[in-house]
């Protein structure tokens, strides 16, 4: 959750009177943002988009992925993943998340077929995917990555930044992201072309207020510019975000320290591909069952990863429903290049995702905490421990004393 504040006001103003409402040729700060943040990601470019979801299919779209292609992507994602591959014409296959509930490169390797051409790792609550594996796997097996940053904004991966790593990454910057104008988004990439195709879906005209470039042929995208207004207020927010970022990181660092003990009982920090370098928006616990994530929510304020409404396969109307465009003559589903790709979403597919969701927690941190407010959320997952797992932990001592007795008789 991002933060602002007087600076973000004083620069909406100075656009405001300035009329300079505009990006090309009138105003400057979506072209100062895209040069910051590109330099702030190590990566040669950065288009500005309207949304996250746009430009999740600016991407796709401007690595050259459309209909008779399938889109790998995880269980676990806010549906503008599926939809933003279906929007570009082709098909999204879901595959397995791990108990990190990122995507988990053995399910990617177990589920690339003769017509995938890309993957689309979600850095999940500000979690990094594994990263080093998934790039492995696409090198030797010929596959486009797209990172999908919209919710990874301000963590990094062993030390470089997510949305650097694969071909390209996918930024949003909505009311709930880690830097916001409201609504917003942008793609990041070394590749120049990748990048000019890019603006070209962004904004029909772009040819015209940017120049014609001889070597990228011109295609009909949508128009999602950005507006002078959101390029602002994003260069208060480059400000702030590192230091919002090591609050949020002090925080987890606090309360995992502080809820060491409650190992014992059953609750544990979940795995992470990259525990120093993530966003830190969310503490994540993974307790031993459903059952004892639903009574760890009931207690304290938390949330469990696969109830959120909309960031579980089963939640994905459209995708499930193959309504995958506006007209059937256009639905991804219903193309003859995609005859043969794997449509089928069969009951009881990724079932060890759903397991893993329903047991894990998450407790949001916020850089405004204040060290008793810290305090308080020690003790809060500390009751709430106790209230979930004490049953739990009490199957587990009959189990272990029946385990013991029926040693006894084995002796005797
Ligand atoms: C927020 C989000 C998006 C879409 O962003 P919008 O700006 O809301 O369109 C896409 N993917 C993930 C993982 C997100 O969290």
């Amino acid at each position: 959750m991002y933060t602002v504040g007087e600076e973000e006001i004083e620069a909406l103003a100075r656009v405001i009177r300035s009329k300079a409402l505009f990006r090309y040729g009138v105003g400057h700060e979506c072209d100062r943002f895209e040069e910051r943040y590109a330099a702030h990601l190590g990566v040669k470019h950065f288009a500005l988009s309207a949304s996250g979801s746009n430009a999740l299919v600016a991407a796709l779209v401007a690595l050259g992925i459309g209909p008779g292609d399938e889109v790998l992507i995880p269980a676990h994602t806010y549906m503008a993943t599926g939809t933003a591959v279906l929007a570009a014409g082709a098909i999204p296959v879901i595959v397995d998340v791990d108990d990190t509930i990122t995507i988990d490169p053995q399910a990617i390797e177990a589920a690339i077929g003769p017509q995938t051409r890309a993957v689309i790792p979600v850095h999940m609550w500000g979690a990094a995917c594994n990263m080093d594996a998934i790039m492995d796997i696409a090198e030797s097996k010929g596959l486009l990555v797209l990172e999908d940053v919209c919710q990874g904004i301000g963590g990094s991966y062993n030390g470089r930044k997510l949305g650097s790593i694969g071909h390209a990454g996918a930024f949003s910057f909505n009311f709930f992201k880690n830097m916001s104008g409201g609504e917003g988004g942008g793609i990041a990439t070394s590749d120049p072309k990748v990048a000019e195709r890019a603006r070209c879906y962004i904004d029909p005209c772009h040819f015209y207020w940017q120049g014609r470039n001889d070597e990228t042929k011109p295609f009909a995208g949508v128009g999602a510019r950005a507006s002078e207004l959101l390029g602002a207020m994003l260069n208060v927010q480059l400000d702030r975000l590192d230091g919002m970022i090591g609050a949020m990181r002090a925080e987890k660092k606090k309360i995992l320290s502080g809820t060491k003990h409650l190992d014992n009982l059953g609750l544990r920090a979940s795995p992470m591909n990259s525990a120093d370098h993530d966003c830190a928006t969310q503490v994540m616990f993974t307790l031993p069952n459903e059952a004892a994530a639903q009574a760890f929510v009931k207690t304290m304020p938390a949330v469990i990863a696969g109830k959120t409404g909309r960031h579980t396969f089963t939640q994905w109307d459209q995708v499930l429903m193959h309504e995958g465009a506006h007209h059937q003559a256009l639905n991804p589903y219903k193309l003859t290049e995609n005859k043969g790709l794997r449509t089928e979403y069969k009951e009881g597919m990724c079932k060890s995702s759903l397991e893993i969701l329903d047991r894990t927690v998450m407790v949001a941190t916020n850089p405004q905490h204040s060290d008793d407010e810290i305090e308080a959320i020690i003790h809060n997952i500390d009751q709430a421990a106790r209230v979930a797992l004490e049953d739990v932990a009490m199957a587990d001592v009959v189990l272990k004393n029946q385990q013991a007795v029926d040693l006894q008789k084995f002796d005797a």
